[in-house]
């Protein structure tokens, strides 16, 4: 099969689906990674540029807010939109530069953040009004927790609005165990941590005729890295509900629906690769970056010890100065480029390195 072709910029529209479809085709799936400024948004271009395949940015709630100011006064998530509008906007810029392609999106919204995608759809309709293309490729709603029907009602709500800026819906179905940025899922019934294929079938009912929509579905997927064997990982559980979305609606696609692994830092190869088997086409990644980007900054601080302790004076001279060592820019950039490195590798694990024809 000859490789997509695609330009560089933020992917949205039917664009968007014309990609997952191509993953689903393929057994490839992309890397989600959650971002929190510019320097884990170039490390993460430079990565797609790398493995030569979009990659997806997301700002979670967290992250929009860090991407402003931590102690900017966040009322009515004031500041957690203007970061993450500041955030989208930094993306948009430079994936051009950078040549990639790239899917914006926010991470996890649970219902007492709304008011958060609330202030990014108000958004999202000035900038469709002077450019003809939404700002984020697609939103997150996470009501798992809530009951399925006032999941799927708020779901189906959020997604009337989306349709109309041409933007996707990613909603979630099952719980995603573990904790992560605020979302404490560590104390949920373990029935819940697995999605059930008929919550799907309803879900799929309610929302495709009105919009695009990935489901994240739960599957034993933890947020966080834990000892192994703490967690289990069923995918063929994804494979059931495809299946019966398939049967009971008459489809001819194999797989119908267009699948979200939430939690993949610290997940088995073997296993992320049946997912991909069963129509995964974003698989999220942030524990593991988080790693990837502080390690070799603890590695800079560490061998660059002594010339850290004074802006003057180190192990060449008392009178020696430190300036150079001292620049963030140093421990940044080692940071970024770990944070690169470890996203190759995802892009490796989930089959989509070198997948695309970016004319790089
Ligand atoms: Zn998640």
């Amino acid at each position: 099969m000859a490789k997509m072709k695609l330009k560089p910029g933020v992917i949205t529209g039917n664009a968007l689906q014309d990609v997952f479809a191509y993953c689903k085709e393929v057994g490839c799936a992309l890397p989600a990674v959650n971002v929190i400024g510019s320097s884990s948004i170039n490390a993460a271009l430079q990565a797609a540029r790398e493995a030569s395949s979009p990659i997806m940015i997301q700002f979670s709630n967290g992250g929009g807010v860090f991407n402003a100011g931590k102690y900017l006064d966040n009322t009515n998530q004031r500041a957690a939109i203007a970061g993450s509008v500041a955030g989208a906007l930094h993306v948009w810029k430079m994936a051009e530069v950078y040549g990639v392609p790239v899917i914006l999106h926010t991470d996890h919204c649970a219902r007492k953040l709304l008011p958060w995608i609330d202030g990014l759809i108000e958004e999202g309709r000035q900038y469709y009004k002077q450019h003809g293309v939404p700002l984020f490729s697609s939103h997150m709603i996470d009501l798992s927790e809530e009951e399925l029907d006032d999941n799927i009602k708020t779901s189906a709500e959020y997604l009337e609005q989306l349709a109309k800026l041409d933007m996707t819906l990613e909603l979630e179905l099952g719980v995603t165990g573990g904790e992560e940025d605020g979302v404490d899922n560590t104390q949920v019934d373990n029935a819940k941590l697995y999605t059930q294929p008929e919550d799907v079938l309803k879900a799929y009912d309610a929302l495709k005729p009105i919009g695009k929509f990935t489901v994240a579905a739960s599957f034993g997927n933890t947020h966080g890295v834990y000892k192994p064997g703490n967690v289990k990982l069923r995918p063929e559980i994804l494979k059931h509900s495809q299946d019966m979305v398939r049967k009971e609606r008459g489809l001819s696609e194999e797989k119908p629906l267009d699948l979200v692994f939430h939690g993949g830092s610290g997940s088995e190869l073997a296993k992320i690769h049946e997912a991909l088997q069963y129509g995964v086409v974003k698989m999220n990644i942030d524990t593991d970056t988080q790693w990837a980007f502080t390690r070799p900054v603890r590695e800079y601080m560490d061998a660059n010890h002594d010339y850290l302790m004074a802006q003057i004076g180190n192990p060449e001279g008392e009178d020696k100065p430190n300036k150079k060592k001292i620049d963030p820019r140093q421990w940044l950039v080692a940071g970024e480029k770990g944070m690169t490195a470890r996203l190759v590798e995802a892009f490796d694990n989930l089959k989509s390195k070198d997948q695309f024809d970016l004319g790089l």
